[in-house]
C-alpha cells in the first residue's frame, strides 16, 4: 500500500531561535532520511494548505485564537509559554500545520489518493495545545482538529487517536476528554512533562500508559499489547490518527525513555495490523523527536512498516 507524505514550504518561517530543540532541520532530517533510504521515491509527496478557520475554532476559543493573531511580533520572537516561542512566519506555519492534516484527512477519507495511509510532517507540533492555551512548543492541536473534522465534517463515530510521544498529550485531552467518539491511547515517561491529564480512571475514553524513566522495547511493547490492543479492537474504528512522536527513542534528549529504531517499525506494523484488515484508514502526525538522526531513522522504521 502506497503512503502519501504531506508537508509544507512555510514551516521554516517559523524561527524558534538558535537554541531551541524544535527548529525546521528536524524536517530536513526527516526527508533526507526518507531520500536516503529510497523510502522517498515510494511516496506520494503532497504539498499542503493553510488551515480553514472554522477547524480551528471546533478545537480552540475564538477568543484564543484572536489572541494569538494580536500577539504576533513583526520581528524577533515572543513566547506565547515557557517553552513555545513566536516569530512573525509562526502563526501561518501553524496554519499550515493545521491545513496539512485536515488536507491529509479528506484525501484519505475521499479515496481520492490510491491509499488509506498518509504521514504529515509537520511543525510546530499539536499536541500540547489545549482549548485555550498554547503549550510544549504547540500553538493548535493539530490531531484533535483532525478528529473533530473528521467527526463533524464527515461524521464518522469512532475515531481512534494513538500517542506514542514520549510526552502526554495533554491537550488532545483536555479537548477531547470524555467525548465517546473518540479512544484516545497515549503512553508516555510518567512522572514526566507536562504532568497534566495523565490520571487513569478520570476519562472514560482516554488509555493513558505510564512509562518509567529507562524503559525499553520489551516492557514498552508489552504495555502496548496489554493495554490498548483488545481496546483497540473492540472499539472498531472507522480512522486512526497517530499523534506521532519519536522522542521516546534512546537517544532522544528531551526525554529519558529507551526506545530504539526497531519499535517505531514495530507501531508501524501493529497499527497498520488493526488497520488493513477493515481497510481503515491511518493518518499520522509528527509530533516530538529531538535528535534528528534517531528521528529520520525511526520515521522511515514507522513508514516502512506501514507500506
Ligand atoms: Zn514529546
Amino acid at each position: 500500500m502506497t503512503t502519501a507524505y504531506y508537508t509544507f514550504e512555510q514551516h521554516f518561517a517559523h524561527h524558534t531561535g538558535d537554541d531551541h530543540p524544535e527548529h525546521a532541520l528536524r524536517l530536513m532530517a526527516i526527508e533526507q532520511g526518507l531520500k536516503q533510504s529510497g523510502l522517498w521515491d515510494t511516496l506520494d509527496i503532497i504539498q499542503g494548505t493553510a488551515a480553514h478557520e472554522p477547524d480551528i475554532l471546533r478545537a480552540h476559543t475564538h477568543g484564543y485564537y484572536e489572541q494569538l493573531k494580536l500577539i504576533q511580533p513583526e520581528q524577533g520572537h515572543i513566547y506565547v509559554d515557557e517553552d513555545t516561542p513566536m516569530a512573525p512566519g509562526s502563526l501561518q506555519a501553524a496554519l499550515y500545520s493545521v491545513g496539512t492534516c485536515t488536507q491529509a484527512l479528506d484525501d484519505v477519507l475521499a479515496h481520492q489518493i490510491h491509499h488509506h495511509n498518509a504521514f504529515v510532517g509537520v511543525r510546530p507540533p499539536g499536541h500540547h495545545a489545549e482549548h485555550n492555551k498554547s503549550k510544549g512548543f504547540c500553538f493548535f492541536n493539530n490531531i484533535a482538529i483532525t478528529a473533530l473534522r473528521a467527526a463533524e465534517a464527515h461524521h464518522l463515530q469512532r475515531i481512534a487517536i494513538v500517542d506514542f510521544d514520549a510526552h502526554q498529550g495533554n491537550g488532545t485531552i483536555d479537548i477531547l476528554g470524555n467525548d465517546q467518539r473518540f479512544l484516545i491511547c497515549s503512553s508516555f515517561q510518567h512522572p514526566f512533562y507536562p504532568n497534566s491529564h495523565y490520571q487513569t480512571g478520570r476519562y472514560n475514553n482516554v488509555i493513558n500508559v505510564h512509562l518509567d524513566a529507562g524503559t525499553g522495547s520489551e516492557v514498552y511493547r508489552n504495555k502496548v499489547l496489554e493495554f490498548w490492543d483488545e481496546a483497540l479492537n473492540n472499539f472498531a474504528p472507522e480512522l486512526i490518527l497517530v499523534s506521532a512522536g519519536f522522542d521516546a527513542h534512546r537517544a532522544d534528549p528531551m526525554a529519558e525513555l529507551n526506545l530504539e529504531d526497531e519499535d517505531y517499525g514495530w507501531l508501524g506494523n501493529w497499527i497498520a495490523g488493526k488497520a488493513q484488515p477493515r481497510k481503515v484508514p491511518v493518518l499520522s502526525i509528527l509530533e516530538g523527536g529531538y535528535d534528528l538522526n534517531a528521528l529520520a531513522r525511526s520515521v522511515v522504521a514507522y513508514i516502512s512498516a506501514m507500506q
